[in-house]
């Protein structure tokens, strides 16, 4: 196979070409007017992204992190709470659990879509808790904590399935916060509302994050909050900035958690294209899809009728993915893992007793996931390489 010019993983170089004038201007604005925190931008951008997402209320925040972070605890998670997430993430959604003050727990995660399984919620709350007879709260017996909130990911680009979590969520009155952080502008059919909902609509507040490689990036750290609900987008304009709603009258103890004006205004330059990026990821992925279909040995993708996915990542699945990737990168292919380790085995969390067995189909899906470069401005002929690359190796192995 021809290996001329290496394939990157990600393009974060040419996408801002077409836009360089429109950001360059943002950065002069913020010159001339000084308005480097807070103001106009901030809010022309709150008010583009909540529409993007279809919600009442957007808060800008310093990143993703911060997102998850202020998310749940204006939606009320604090210490001595339990909230469950998935061990097959980045490790930021644990972290803003820990930091909120709360402590985490997994479920497993569903083998075709890689997101969180409803059924092993379920079944969390129903065989590994009790009933706190005074509340009515389910009490994990793990943490000893009452489980007070779910955060859901929608890893990849694709939505976890929401109807069926939300539907155990009410059940056992658990807060729902997504995270979002990969998914912005993924849709997912909601039977209970009849209608396609977007990432960040269904929760009681979801996070998205702004990272450079994100759908949609800033050219720097930049996050947001996405919610329906008043109280909690009040506490978190407060939380972000010190606690206070007034200058120097703080209500409670808060963060430096703000959006940066420059990244709010090349945001909301950069917001106008993400639809027609997010086509273009589908588009390279169905190309994907179909051509790789014929390699015996690799799981393409599912994507789930009630699912429109945005492909932050496009993920195959091999029992020769460390082969494949060392193949692909000795031919100028650039791949990447998402994730390699699952979180209940990170040596930062050691400490939890978690043991290789605990969580079977994350632990099996790290071993041979592997994440092919997708980015809207990835060329056709680009493209066709990766393919003939993965073909190459399963014909001659
Ligand atoms: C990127 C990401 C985050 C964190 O976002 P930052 O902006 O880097 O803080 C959280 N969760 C997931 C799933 C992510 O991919």
């Amino acid at each position: 196979m021809n290996s001329d010019a290496k394939i990157p993983f990600l393009d974060l170089v040419t996408p801002h070409h077409e836009l360089e004038e429109d950001l360059v201007a943002v950065f002069r604005q913020a010159l001339k007017t000084a308005g480097f925190i807070g103001g106009p931008m901030v809010q022309g951008f709150e008010e583009d992204f909540a529409g993007f997402c279809g919600t009442r209320h957007c808060v800008g925040v310093g990143s993703g992190t911060d997102a998850l972070r202020f998310a749940l605890l204006a939606a009320g998670v604090g210490s001595g709470d339990t909230v469950l997430t998935v061990p097959n993430t980045f490790i930021a959604t644990t972290e803003a659990v820990s930091q909120a003050g709360a402590v985490f727990d997994f479920v497993d995660i569903d083998e075709s879509t890689y997101n969180m399984s409803p059924e092993q919620l379920r079944e969390y709350l129903e065989t590994k808790c009790d009933t706190d007879p005074r509340t009515g709260i389910p009490v994990s017996r793990r943490t000893g904590r009452p489980v007070k909130a779910v955060v859901p990911v929608h890893l990849y680009g694709q939505t976890a399935d929401m109807d069926a979590i939300l539907d155990v969520a009410d059940r056992f009155r658990l807060i729902v916060v997504e995270d979002a952080c990969q998914a912005h502008g993924a849709e997912y059919f909601s039977r209970k509302r009849n209608a396609w909902c977007r990432a960040g609509s269904m929760g009681a507040a979801a996070a998205f994050s702004f990272y450079p490689g994100k759908n949609l990036g800033a050219c720097g750290e930049a996050g947001a909050v996405t919610t329906d609900d008043d109280g909690i987008a009040a506490k978190i304009r407060m939380i972000r900035d010190h606690g206070q709603a007034r200058k120097y009258h703080h209500d409670v103890e808060g963060y430096n958690g703000r959006l940066d004006a420059i990244q709010a205004g090349i945001l909301r330059v950069k917001l106008r294209s993400v639809d027609r990026g997010n086509g273009m990821r589908r588009e390279i992925a169905a190309r994907y899809n179909r051509l790789l279909s014929a390699s015996n040995g690799l799981i393409a993708p599912i994507e789930p009728s009630w699912s429109r996915a945005v492909y932050h990542l496009y993920v195959v699945r091999t029992r020769f993915r460390d082969d494949v990737l060392k193949y692909l990168s000795e031919n100028g292919i650039v791949c990447g893992l998402h994730y390699p380790v699952p979180l209940h085995l990170q040596k930062a969390y050691a400490g939890i007793g978690y043991r290789e067995g605990d969580f079977p189909v994350s632990e099996k899906v790290a071993k041979e996931i592997l994440s092919l470069p997708m980015y809207p401005t990835l060329q056709a002929e680009q493209q066709a390489r990766v393919i003939d690359g993965i073909k190459t190796f399963f014909s001659d192995h």
